[in-house]
C-alpha cells in the first residue's frame, strides 16, 4: 500500500507546478521569478522520491536533521555535484561539525554558543558556509529563534564576533495565524541588516511569502507529498 501510495506522487509535476505558482506570485508584485530559488524539503523522504527531482534538473534542497542528512546525501551528491544543500532545522552544537562538513547553508543560527561553534569549525576547515539567523517572529515560547527585539545584536554578534558569513533570516510563523505580518516582519529584519536573502513561506503559504519578499521558499508537501509520520 505504501508503495502504490508512493509512486502516485508526480515529483516532476509538482515541481513544476510549484515553480509556476512562484512565477505567477512573483509576476504578481513586480518581481522576477528568478529570484525566488524554491529549495524542495525532502525531509523523510529517501532517495527514490528525491531522485525525479533530481532528474529534472532540481538542484536546491531542504533537509532538517543532520542525521539523515549526512545518511541520505553523500551517494547523491557524488552523482549531482551541483546540489546545493540547506539545514533548515535546529542544529545542537554536537552537530555543527557534521553540518560545516555537510551542508551549504545553515539557516537555523540562533544563539551565541552555537555561533561560535560554527566559527571555529568554519576556521579551521576553511569552510564558509553562508549562514541565517532564525528568527522567532511569532515569539513562541519552544520554538528556535531570536526574539525579533533581539534580532538586529544577535546578526551584529554573529558578523563581527564570529565573524560569520551572516548572508539572511529564516523563519517559521506560529502555525495557526495569517502568516503576512511575520513576513512582512522578516523582511523588515532583512532589510534594516542589509541582508540579501529572506528564508519564508512553506506549502501552504509560499506565494504570500513570494508577495512580502521571500528570496529563498522552503517546499516539501506540495512537492515530495505528505510525510509519514517519524
Ligand atoms: C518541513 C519544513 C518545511 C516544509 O514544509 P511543507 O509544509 O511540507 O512544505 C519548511 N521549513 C521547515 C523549517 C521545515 O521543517
Amino acid at each position: 500500500m505504501a508503495d502504490r501510495h508512493q509512486d502516485a506522487v508526480d515529483v516532476a509535476a509538482n515541481l513544476r507546478a510549484v515553480r509556476e505558482r512562484i512565477a505567477g506570485a512573483a509576476r504578481e508584485s513586480r518581481r522576477e521569478a528568478p529570484d525566488v530559488s524554491l529549495i524542495a524539503v525532502s525531509k523523510t523522504h529517501g532517495a527514490e522520491r528525491i531522485a525525479p527531482a533530481l532528474d529534472a534538473g532540481h538542484r536546491i534542497f531542504g533537509e532538517n536533521r543532520v542525521q539523515e542528512a549526512e545518511a541520505k546525501w553523500p551517494p547523491l551528491r557524488q552523482a549531482f555535484p551541483s546540489v546545493e544543500l540547506h539545514l533548515i532545522g535546529p542544529l545542537q552544537t554536537n552537530k555543527a561539525k557534521a553540518a560545516v562538513a555537510l551542508f551549504d547553508v545553515i539557516q537555523t543560527v540562533d544563539r551565541p554558543k552555537l555561533a561560535g561553534i560554527l566559527s571555529d569549525e568554519m576556521s579551521r576547515t576553511g569552510r564558509r558556509r553562508e549562514c541565517y539567523v532564525e528568527v522567532n517572529v511569532g515569539e513562541e515560547p519552544r520554538k528556535a529563534g531570536v526574539p525579533p527585539m533581539e534580532a538586529d545584536r544577535f546578526i551584529a554578534e554573529c558578523r563581527e564576533r564570529y565573524q560569520l558569513p551572516v548572508r539572511g533570516v529564516m523563519c517559521i510563523p506560529p502555525f495557526d495565524q495569517e502568516p503576512s505580518p511575520y513576513f512582512a516582519l522578516l523582511a523588515k529584519i532583512a532589510e534594516r541588516n542589509g541582508l540579501p536573502s529572506i528564508s519564508m513561506g512553506m506549502s501552504g503559504d509560499y506565494d504570500i511569502a513570494v508577495a512580502f519578499g521571500a528570496t529563498h521558499v522552503r517546499v516539501g508537501t506540495a512537492i515530495f507529498g505528505p510525510r509519514e509520520p517519524r
